[in-house]
């Protein structure tokens, strides 16, 4: 290189580069330059920069910049200078591999040259240099392949055939019952088929050979194995940009017994263990560890082949992880009797071992907490907190759908909830399979094991119940036709029966027939201390939504602070309220309602208290009733059709009566016998009032029709239209608290009132719960306290968040609904007919129901957020939506200072790690 300072460095010798630079290095490159430069053995070399392959690939002509070659053969005088050793020299031969890697690593992507500087003359050398015949017409014959495969092009086959043809012919099972003449044959012919595929024979001249081969390493970059590789892992040319090539001096693990090569990872990635993991083969090169030639042996037996060998390397791995204070992936050669390193990586592990390698490399001081907690990605602990398929299984799924709701499950098909009801109480395990759910199908949720729908989205009915309930849900398997009529369903060929049974999994969306074992959820102690940890930092709080008592108990198990949102009308669901509510809604007058009301009103209060109770001292948010109350009803058609056969049956039971009195007569004349009574003696009064009850229920239904109901008679607007339904909430509310004091309990009731967008709202219903709360008060002869708020989830809301703030003592963000205002997106509508090609379009960058909408939705909250504590600074302010257990999610929420987010039980882990990472990385937080 001359000594002008424009001349680009496109080389870095392993002495000499940045090994923090992978984006120029590559991941390989710069780690060989760390490790070299802090005293670790590796076989000297260079580097050649991810720049070099960038420009490279720019070029037209296919030419490598004019520069680099000279830049090269100054990089390999100074290597054969290092090592005493000559490129091309017969009689003392430097020969080297050629290796690729990118920033990110692309493993098993781009194949490795070795042996790179072997020809005619230099082989002889070899040969003299070690006696070793074998070796060298070994090492040969591998150059032959991997320089015609990845430089030439050919394919593995060519070279494959042959090869086991000789193998075949001398009886050999394994590539070591070879001897040295079988290796020079095979050399021979190796050199033949390279002749023969490509026109020309093989390259003599080592400079030659290896400007191909960093070329072909450049082209790899281009290559299809690669484009789909990155596509598959949504690696941007940003974050990989072109590939680097790593020209190193060979060690050699196959000049006989006192050599080797290997793999490990400093911890064991499947478990955490801190042990030495790995696998070693003695006289082997290369890649023969993981081609599954031979079986590679467990690093342990080392240490009685080579003893000394075994202490160095549990030196090296020590020495790897307290430099990189990360697992370790590592590879490494014994060349007669010396140790080399020849890469190392952050190990990838699974999230058992994420967690507790993360714990146990704080307690051995590696790494601080605050490192320990960055390390794990929230999303990942989803794998520790539901059963999984055993990893173990093989069997290929017959359908597949959306990952709705994770784990997995197996059960018997059943079609319909109210069969889901009798199966479970008969003891047997079912999964529930529709086209789609429905709010009345609630009881078959409860049932089942998991739920299967063959359509719908990932925010269906289906897919946000299965979720809160922690529930598998396979959602939108398209290719399941079920015949709710027949009780039958198709998946192809194949014709599924109530009875026959499936295996769902939730986190991939796949369906399998038949039962497939699960490993079951480990919340280990160590994932608990970690949590600990997180808790600590976390500025948000965070709480669950969570509507029953195995919910909150859960949710409790995984660390919630307190129930966020617990929906009552999931309450008013259950089979053995549901006709109660219904009286309630068929109600001619108030007086009429209030009876039923005060039927309700017990029950109400009972879940409350089972709930208070539990969560004590903890908060417990209260939603008051929300969706509009035709939803409790069955719908037009429905109520129809029964009608019209409830008609047909007063005929039927009017002809059988008919019946009876002409067989009385019959009896007289055919005298004694006693005749059989088809029906009880009021069967048709039965019938009679079931019609007049189904059709005051059409009559109720038509009259409660809305055009939209979404935006229609529901939340707040329902409890001023209906007072009498809130007081009883309210009442219920704070009786369940009076009575839980009473027994000793410290309970913390709050209640939120739905879908307010006037403060004028808030304050109405405020009245009543004043009025109320004197009332239990007086009555149960205690103080109680609780706390008032508002559901932020109407565009208008935010806009007024200064005045309501005047009567609420919290905010809680209903983001779904505000999703769904400020967008003017109905959910379930977006999902399955333009998101998707939103999201394929970019046009959307992510479904906004699942991860908040930081410019948009997020914007309206954070005015929110600063108006309302404008007025009240102490305001507490948090998130119910879905998108509060979303990782991203949390961050923001971290950022424009809510007190906390509420999510589903299962997400409560996720959200407490997620929750302490956004305080952790809060001042790097940009809205870009
Ligand atoms: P990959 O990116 O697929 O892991 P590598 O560049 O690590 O490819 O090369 C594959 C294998 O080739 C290594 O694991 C090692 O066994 C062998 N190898 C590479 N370079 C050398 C070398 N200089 N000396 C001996 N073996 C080498
Ligand atoms: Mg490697
Ligand atoms: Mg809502």
């Amino acid at each position: 290189m001359t000594a002008t300072a424009k001349t680009t460095p496109y080389t870095y010798s392993f002495k000499k580069g940045d090994g923090k630079n992978k984006k120029l290095l590559g991941g390989k490159g710069a780690n060989l330059c760390e490790m070299t430069q802090i005293g670790i053995n590796v076989p000297p070399g260079f580097v050649i920069s991810t720049e070099a392959c960038l420009e490279y690939l720019d070029t037209k002509n296919q030419d490598l910049p004019s520069e680099l070659m000279i830049q090269v053969k100054k990089q390999i005088k100074a290597l054969e200078k290092d090592t005493g050793k000559g490129f091309g020299d017969a009689d003392n031969m430097l020969l080297l591999s050629v290796r690729s890697g990118s920033a990110l690593s692309m493993p098993g992507m781009m194949d490795t040259i070795l042996n790179l500087g072997l020809n005619s003359k230099t082989l002889p050398g070899m040969i003299k240099l070690t006696g070793n015949k074998r070796f060298a017409w070994d090492s040969y014959r591998r150059f032959i392949q991997l320089f015609g495969k990845v430089a030439l092009g050919i394919s593995d086959e060519k070279f494959d055939k042959p090869f086991d043809l000789v193998k075949k012919r001398e009886g050999a099972t394994a590539d070591t019952d070879l001897t040295a003449n079988n290796f020079r044959e095979i050399s021979e012919i190796f050199l033949e088929v390279v002749q023969a595929e490509t026109g020309s024979p093989f390259p003599e001249d080592v400079y030659e050979q290896l400007q191909l081969s960093i070329k072909a390493v450049f082209n790899s970059w281009m290559g299809k194995r690669a484009i789909d590789y990155r596509r598959e892992f949504n690696i941007t040319t940003d974050m990989a940009n072109g590939t680097a090539v790593n020209i190193q001096t060979m060690v050699f693990g196959n000049m006989g017994d006192d050599c080797a090569t290997g793999v490990g990872f400093t911890r064991n990635p499947g478990t955490g263990e801190n042990v030495m993991f790995g696998e070693f083969l003695v006289n082997a090169q290369g890649e023969d560890v993981v081609a599954g030639i031979r079986t590679p042996k467990p690093v342990h037996e080392l240490e009685q082949v080579m003893p000394q060998m075994y202490k160095e390397l549990v030196a090296l791995r020590d020495r790897l992880e307290n430099h990189y204070r990360e697992v370790q992936d590592y590879e490494y050669t014994i060349e007669n009797g010396v140790l080399y390193c020849l890469q190392t990586r952050h190990g990838k592990m699974n999230a058992t071992a994420r967690v507790r390698t993360s714990l146990e490399m704080v307690k051995e001081e590696i790494i601080t907490r605050n490192e320990a907690l960055l390390r794990i990605d929230p999303e990942e602990l989803e794998q520790l907190l539901h059963p999984r398929l055993d990893p173990e299984s093989k069997q290929a799924p017959i359908a597949q759908g959306l990952p709705a709701s994770p784990g997995a499950s197996s059960g018997a098909i059943v079609f319909d909830a109210d069969s889901a009801e009798l199966a479970r109480t008969a003891g047997e395990k079912v999964i529930l399979v529709r086209e789609e759910t429905k709010p009345e199908d609630i009881h078959g949720f409860f049932a089942a094991e998991g739920v299967l729908t063959s359509r719908g989205g990932k925010t269906s009915h289906a897919a946000v119940v299965a979720r809160g309930m922690g529930k598998p849900c396979v959602a939108g398997a398209e290719g399941i036709v079920v015949d709710v009529e027949k009780h039958t369903a198709q998946v192809g060929d194949t014709k599924l029966h109530e009875g026959d049974v499936i295996t769902i999994d939730g986190g991939t969306g796949n369906v399998y027939l038949g039962e497939i074992d699960t490993v079951p959820p480990v919340f280990s102690d160590e994932l608990r201390t970690i949590l600990s940890w997180a808790d600590e930092i976390a500025k948000l709080k965070i709480m669950s939504n969570a509507d029953t008592v195995e919910a909150a108990t859960q949710a409790l198990d995984y660390g919630a602070m307190g129930i966020g949102l617990c929906r009552t009308e999931r309450m008013f669901n259950a089979s053995d309220r549901l006709p109660l509510v219904i009286d309630m809604i068929l109600a001619k007058d108030v007086e009429a309602r209030q009876q039923a009301l005060d039927i309700l009103r017990p029950i109400q209060r009972g879940d409350f208290k089972d709930l208070f109770k539990i969560m004590s001292p903890r908060p417990v948010t209260i939603r008051l009733l929300d969706p509009p109350i035709h939803e409790f009803l069955p719908n037009e058609k429905q109520l129809e059709q029964e009608i019209v056969h409830l008609k047909a049956l007063k005929d039927t039971v009017e002809g059988v009566n008919d019946l009876m009195n002409t067989m009385q007569l019959l009896k007289r004349a055919a005298d004694s016998k006693e005749l059989p009574k088809p029906f009880a003696p009021g069967g048709r009064e039965l019938v009679e009032s079931a019609i007049a009850k189904k059709q005051q229920m059409l009559v109720k239904v038509r009259e409660l029709f809305e055009v939209n109901p979404m935006l229609g008679h529901r939340g707040v607007r329902l409890g001023i239209t209906y007072p009498e339904i809130y007081e009883m909430q309210v009442r219920a509310v704070l009786e369940a608290a009076a009575e839980c004091y009473k027994e000793g309990f410290d309970v913390r009731p709050e209640m939120m009132v739905p879908q307010v967008c006037t403060s004028k709202e808030l304050a109405w219903v405020r009245d009543i719960v004043d009025k109320v709360h004197a009332e239990v008060e007086a009555e149960y002869d205690v103080k109680l306290h609780f706390k008032f708020g508002s559901m932020i989830e109407v565009v208008r809301a935010c806009m007024r968040a200064g005045r309501l703030a005047e009567h609420a003592e919290f905010f809680s963000f209903g983001t779904n609904d505000l999703t769904q205002s400020s967008f003017s997106f109905s959910r379930e509508d977006a999902e399955n007919k333009f998101l998707p090609l939103y999201e394929e379009n970019d046009i959307l960058q992510d479904n906004p129901f699942e991860t908040l909408d930081v410019k948009g939705v997020g914007r309206l909250m954070e005015i929110a957020v600063d108006w309302g504590r404008k007025t009240k600074p102490d305001l507490k302010v948090g998130i119910c939506g879905e998108q509060g257990g979303h990782p991203e999610s949390i961050r923001f929420c971290n950022h424009i200072g809510l007190t906390y987010v509420s999510c589903s039980a299962p997400r409560v882990p996720i959200a407490r790690l997620a929750a302490a990472q956004a305080k952790l990385t809060e001042k790097d937080y940009s809205l870009e």
